[in-house]
Parts: structure tokens; sequence; C-alpha cells
């Protein structure tokens, strides 16, 4: 047998909301992903990651390439990131890196919107230094989460790079694969990748990203029409991600060509002239949280009440309780929320299920998501708060844990689950592991803006998704910038060169 060739493989992924006063720390990583070596390897054998999907092309191909894990990390999006964690995870990655001898090619999952107190294009930074290590000549292949800003650091460290294709994001494993086989094929000589990228001055407003609805339909058409040229060999729409307050913030274009670096500038262009002449289209409609509640009081439940302010997958507090009280004030009261606020749970340790008490739940994360909603609420519930998504959902993970968890519910029927981490509603298991039927409520408010949908789907004839104030607020104009680059539409308008 040939020697094999070693194909290194690294993971560090973050969703950095620069909006939140709160940091991600090196304990977010810890109670999250930090895993190195055989460990990385095995922990994420049997999930829906990229990552994931990079072992197993490597175990398909298991004859010609070897996989060398190095490390993953990975936290739930959150602050910006402290520069002792940060520095302390890219130090580490480096250092393994240049431990694991000489590599033939390496395999990179970046987030793309990941942000650090020192290094703004966090992702950026470490690519680099890992080209710096591996040297000028071992190819690089990347994916990207395509609410990741690029940056021309990012596109200059990598030889070819993609992002999932499908938001909720359904999709990562297979991207795995796919960036996986383009890094085969290069390695066996068969193509030579060459990359273009665009960065049109344009910020994708969130409430426009989901990619199975007008207007991103028609520019994923277009995208897939590039695809039937054989000698394209992938490309990728970035949605970007408008709460991360960096230069690179807003819409990016991707093409990967064999060997033809003018027709990857050629086909990047034609999609960066498509979001140009519909720019409009992919602003945000908004109307008030007071009309939107109204609304779902005339419609048939159950409704997926989408908190566009309190996007945990975007990296909110999770404890908006705009939405609850809102309801409330209605009288739509046959309602479910979830919130994090590991206080109560914690207070409410000593309590028997069945036992009536008064509790002040919420908003204590700061004071962009209401106020606490205080009231007598019976003790449905006490639990471990771990459990088991067996299905591809946003984020790629089947095991979750959102600490231990309590169900509450007022006398007019309002029904809280309390959680003491924050945990993103990308999975119906979370309701129904801990005894909440979703279909017995008219009303579910979901802490998100596409990445529930694959979730909540199934059980909810509306999806509806409210304009509520937060960090992750859906009106861009509320949120105060100071590093985008300008112009940058909506916020200015552009005109063509
Ligand atoms: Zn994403």
């Amino acid at each position: 047998m040939a020697e094999r060739k070693r194909i290194g493989v690294i993971g560090f992924l973050h969703e950095s909301n620069t909006f939140i006063s709160m940091p991600t720390t090196y304990e977010s990583f810890q109670n999250d992903w930090l895993l190195e070596g055989d460990k990385f390897r095995q922990g994420m054998s049997g999930a829906h990651h990229e990552t994931t999907g990079f072992f197993a092309a490597l175990d398909d191909n298991i004859d010609e390439f070897e996989a060398v894990p190095i490390m993953l990390a990975r936290a739930v999006p959150y602050g910006t990131i402290t520069a002792d964690a940060y520095s302390r995870i890219v130090d580490h990655i480096l250092l393994r890196l240049k431990h694991a001898g000489p590599l033939d090619g390496l395999l990179a999952a970046p987030h793309g919107a990941t942000v650090s107190a020192q290094q703004p294009d966090a992702d950026g930074y470490w690519l680099s230094e890992v080209r710096k290590i591996i040297g000028p000549d071992v190819p690089m292949i990347a994916t990207l989460d395509p609410h990741g800003n690029l940056s021309q650091k990012m596109a200059n460290a990598c030889d070819g790079m993609i992002s999932y294709r499908s938001n909720p994001h359904l999709d990562q494993l297979q991207v795995g694969r796919q960036a996986a086989e383009l890094l085969f094929e290069t390695l066996r000589g068969k193509v030579t990748p060459v990359m273009a990228v665009a960065t049109p001055p344009i910020a994708i407003n969130i409430q426009k990203q989901e990619t199975s609805h007008e207007p991103c339909l028609s520019l994923y058409q277009l995208a897939n029409q590039q695809l039937t040229d054989k000698s394209v060999l992938t490309n990728s729409i970035m949605l970007g991600f408008p709460y991360s307050d960096v230069e690179e913030m807003g819409a990016a274009f991707i093409v990967v060509t064999d060997n033809d670096q003018a027709k990857a500038k050629t086909l990047v262009a034609q999609l960066e002239a498509y979001l140009f002449e519909h720019r409009q289209a992919f602003q945000a409609d908004l109307e008030s949280v007071e009309q939107t509640v109204a609304k779902c009081g005339q419609l048939e439940g159950p409704i997926c009440l989408l908190d566009m302010g309190d996007n945990t997958g975007g990296g909110s507090p999770a404890d908006s309780t705009i939405l609850l009280h809102e309801c409330q004030r209605q009288e739509l009261t046959n309602t479910f929320v979830c919130l994090y606020d590991p206080a109560v749970v914690q207070d409410l340790q000593t309590n028997d299920v069945g036992d009536v008490v008064q509790i002040s739940v919420g908003a204590k994360t700061d004071r962009l998501h209401g106020t606490s909603w205080k009231g007598e609420v019976e003790l449905l519930g006490k639990y471990d708060g771990k459990f088991f998504e067996p299905q591809p959902r946003h984020g790629g993970a089947t095991d979750c844990d959102q600490g231990d968890t309590v169900v509450v519910r007022h006398a007019s029927g309002l029904t809280i689950m309390v959680t003491s981490k924050r945990q993103p509603p990308f999975s119906l298991q979370q309701l129904t592991s801990f005894n909440v039927d979703p279909i017995a409520f008219h009303i579910l408010i979901t802490k998100g803006v596409n990445a529930p949908i694959a979730a909540y789907q199934p059980v909810c004839r509306e999806i509806i998704r409210a304009n509520t104030a937060g960090v992750t607020t859906a009106d861009m104009s509320q949120l105060d910038y100071k590093h985008r680059r300008r112009p940058l539409y909506p916020f200015e308008e552009i005109y063509q060169e």
C-alpha cells in the first residue's frame, strides 16, 4: 500500500454578537465543544456537523488518506470572545498543529462571524496563522457558515471555501464531505482550485435569510445554475451576520473553479450584480410587536412566534419577556415560552412538583429585553435538561444539554420552561423530552428567526416573525455600528460602478 496522505482537521466556530455586553469566555467553550485529537474525532461521530462530514469522507477514502484530528472549539453564540480565551484556543491549535508532523492537506471549519476583543477578523487571523505553519503549498479547504462575514484575509489563507447552502442549516455534514472531496481531488492532481470572492457593500436583513423562500430562492437558483458548468467546482453565498460590528460585515460570494481565474471572477460578479439589482427585496418588512401578536389572535394555532430580537442562535440572552408580556396583555395565554434564568431554576430546586410558588423570571441579562415576568405558578416538572435530537437540525448537534430545567404554569395557561444554560430552539425534543406537548399550545414563542423552522414547521400551522427589540433586532437601524464599512446598503445608498 502506498503511503497515505496526512490530512489535518481543525474546527473553531463562534458566532459573536458584538452588541451584547457579556463576553464569551474560555468557560463558554468548555461548556460546549472543546475537543482535541482522537476525542475530537470520536466526539463528532454521529453528529451532523461539517467536521463529522470531514471525518466521514476521510473514512471512505482510508486507503489514500489518514485523518489527523487537531482540535475543535465551539461555543454557543454570544458576545465578543475575550482576548484571553481567543489566544488560549488559537495558541493551542497552533501548538498541536506544529506537533502533528508534516501534513499533505488541511480541512478547516471556521464560522466566519467570529470576533475576539483583540482580533475583529478572528477567523482571518487564525486561518492565516495556520497557513504560516503549513506553508504555501499544502492545500487548505475551509467550510463556512453563511452567517459569516467574509474577509479577504480569510480567503487569502485558503485554496477553496464552501458555505452551507441551507438556512436553517441542514446540510452541514454534506458540505463537510464536499470540502473533503475537493481537497482529495486536489491532492490526486485531478483539479486545481482557484477562488474569486466578492464582498458587495450590501447587508441582507436576517428576516430575509430563509433559503427556501424568496428573495433568497432566486439567488440560490442563479448560484445553482452556475454549478452546471463543469469547470465550476463550487460556489457559495454568504448571507452575512449583521450582529458582528466589523468592517467586513455584509453579504459575500465565493466561486471556486478548476484553474480558471477569469471565469471565477465573472461568475462572482454575476452573483454580485444580481444582489445589487434586488438589494431592496433583501431588506426587512417590519411591523409593531402589538400588531404581530394581535395577528396571532386571529390565526389558528399552533403558531411558531419567532422572537427576532432575542435570537439565541444569533447570540442573544434567551431571556426576553417582551412577547410573553404582550401575549398576556392581549389575553393570548395558551402560550409557551422557554427562558434562560439559572437563578429561578436554582430557587425551585428545594420545591416539589405541584408546589405553587411566586417567581420573577427573565430579562435579567441586560435592560434591552423587557422586564422580568412576575406571577404565581405551579411547578410542573424538574429535569436535568439533557436531550437527544436524532435528526439533522440547525447547528448539527445531537446531544444537547440546557442544564437543570424547570417547567411552570400560570393559572391563565401561560407555560414557562426555565433553563440554566442558554439553549437555542433548534429541536422539538427540547419540549417533548420535558413533557411539554407543543401542539397543546396556540402560541409557541421561539427565540430565533430562521434556524428553528426545521424543528417547528412539522407541528405549527403558522410561522410568524415578531420585530422585538433586543441585541438581535431585525431593525438594523437600531444597532449602533462603529466599525462597519461605509457606504453599506441599507444604511447608505449605493450606486453601481
Ligand atoms: Zn448560521
